[in-house]
């Protein structure tokens, strides 16, 4: 799960990706109204988080851009406006919930969960191959019952191989799910993930295979009995 992170106060934003990272989500993140435009543009984000008062404008003036993007996507308000009126404007405009400064990233987390347990995220169903399983409502991968326990990036590589499996998908789409803006990618990165998921994916009897497309990208398949 791939999220936006839209906050301009430095000490917060990290505070909040480092808590986001370690729930093993990939984030995003930008500090202005013009630079969240252009991470919109260049990911589909699976949920975004919106400070209001940014050095360009409010945020809620984000909105109506994100939404005739990609219109289902979850927007969750972290202001310090906080005030009634500031809250039912807020969730009026079209954000999804809104949480007032200071919060504790306790809460922000469990209203995360929350908006991932609606039902139009349930209706995403469980792909199976092989004996592999993924279920993106938990962003799980399993085989046979057994939950295989993926670090974040190497969980981002399988959910975006099994999510279009039997198609080669290119470097660039996988670099894009794995790795935030933020991170530097070396040549290399990808492939040794793709490596460590390959071993593990054996180890576990998966049935399944990552299958190399020269210059091109990767496929997963299911393996040949
Ligand atoms: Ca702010």
């Amino acid at each position: 799960m791939r999220i936006l992170l839209i906050e301009d106060e430095y000490e917060l934003a990290n505070a909040v990706r480092i808590a986001l990272e370690r729930e093993r989500f990939v984030v995003d993140t930008a500090a202005s109204l013009a630079h969240a435009r252009a991470s919109a543009e260049g990911a589909a984000h699976d949920l975004v988080l919106l400070d209001r008062t940014l050095p360009d404008g409010d945020g809620l003036a984000l909105l109506p851009a994100l939404r005739s993007r990609n219109r289902g996507v979850p927007v969750i308000v972290l202001s310090a406006l906080g005030k009634l009126a500031d809250r039912i404007e807020g969730l009026d405009e079209g954000a999804d919930d809104y949480l007032a400064k200071p919060f504790a990233l306790e809460e922000l987390m469990a209203r995360i969960r929350a908006i991932r347990r609606r039902p139009s995220d349930l209706a995403s169903e469980t792909i199976t191959l092989g004996r592999l399983c993924f279920d993106p409502a938990c962003d799980e991968a399993s085989v046979q019952g057994q939950r295989l326990d993926l670090p974040r990036r190497e969980l981002r590589v399988i959910a975006c191989l099994v999510q279009r499996k039997g198609r080669t998908v290119m470097r660039e789409t996988l670099e894009q799910a794995v790795f935030g803006y933020d991170d530097e990618i070396h040549s290399n990165t990808l492939d040794s993930h793709v490596s460590r998921l390959r071993r593990k994916l054996a180890d576990a009897d998966a049935g399944v295979e990552i299958h190399a497309v020269r210059g091109v990208g990767y496929l997963l398949r299911a393996a040949p009995c």
